[in-house]
């Protein structure tokens, strides 16, 4: 078990609520619910457009903050943190990875990927462009390290966002429809990349809506309505 684990798992979800306020009234997205994520563990997150999966993807990633319960990632209880605490343990600890990659569009790929080792310092300025480099050959992108974003295809940028996710080399990946933009090919292409990260010790939470990709995943939570369901069971607790 590494420092990063408390009780065997990386990621907690403790009877999380999440409200939004809207014009009709207070929205019940997340309805206590409870997911716990081991090391190593390769979860996919299914379920109807507006169910809260996304929802669910920023409450782990500190992205929002829940209306009531608890996350704890990699050790750290992310209710005590302030928004600059929450920025920089994303950064060491989250590799996030978007449905439509967010590279910034007038850096080059290679420094794209350096973005988050400058924000969290965790390598000498002289070893970074090396390491970026490094990333981008472990995606098959090193010929493109160059060039713009908006100048490489769909499936590269989204193999540039995981070097970057992979910059400041987290436990825990996340994924938010990564492939959703993805023709299936491709797709394929970048969920082989994500099964080779997890055969080296990464931990991925991904949320998809392509039933032959969440086939191959080999734990699957689905959510309906802001309840989590695994094997059918639902993770809310029963009010007494
Ligand atoms: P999914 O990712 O499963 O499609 P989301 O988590 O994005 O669903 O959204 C779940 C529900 O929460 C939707 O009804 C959505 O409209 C609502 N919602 C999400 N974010 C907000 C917000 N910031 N304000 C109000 N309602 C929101
Ligand atoms: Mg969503």
């Amino acid at each position: 078990m590494s420092e990063n684990s408390t009780n065997g798992h990386l990621v907690h979800v403790d009877n999380v609520i999440k409200n939004f306020q809207g014009p009709a009234g207070t929205i019940h997205v997340l309805k206590s619910v409870n997911l716990h994520v081991r090391e190593g563990e390769f979860v996919g997150v299914r379920g109807p457009s507006g169910s809260g999966k996304s929802t669910l993807i920023n409450m782990i990633t500190g992205i929002d903050r829940p209306t009531g319960g608890s996350v704890n990632v990699a050790g750290h209880k992310l209710e005590k943190m302030s928004e600059n605490e929450l920025a920089r343990f994303r950064g060491k600890h989250i590799g996030v990875i978007f449905q439509f990659f967010q590279l910034l569009p007038t850096l080059t790929t290679v420094e794209n990927v350096m973005l988050p080792m400058d924000f969290c310092r965790m390598w000498k300025p002289s070893e970074r462009p090396e390491r970026a480099m490094a990333l981008l050959d472990q995606v098959g992108l090193a010929d493109q390290a160059h060039k713009l974003p908006n100048t490489l295809s769909g499936g590269q940028q989204q193999r540039a966002a995981i070097a970057r996710a992979l910059a400041n080399d987290p436990p825990l990946l996340v994924g938010d429809e990564p492939t959703g933009n993805l023709d299936s090919k491709t797709a394929d292409t970048v969920f082989t990349l994500f099964n080779d990260l997890v055969s080296k010790g990464k931990t991925f939470l991904m949320v998809t809506h392509d039933k032959e990709l969440a086939g191959r995943i080999p734990r699957i939570i689905e959510v309906y309505d802001g309840i989590l369901y695994e094997d059918g069971k639902a993770t809310t607790e029963q009010k007494q």
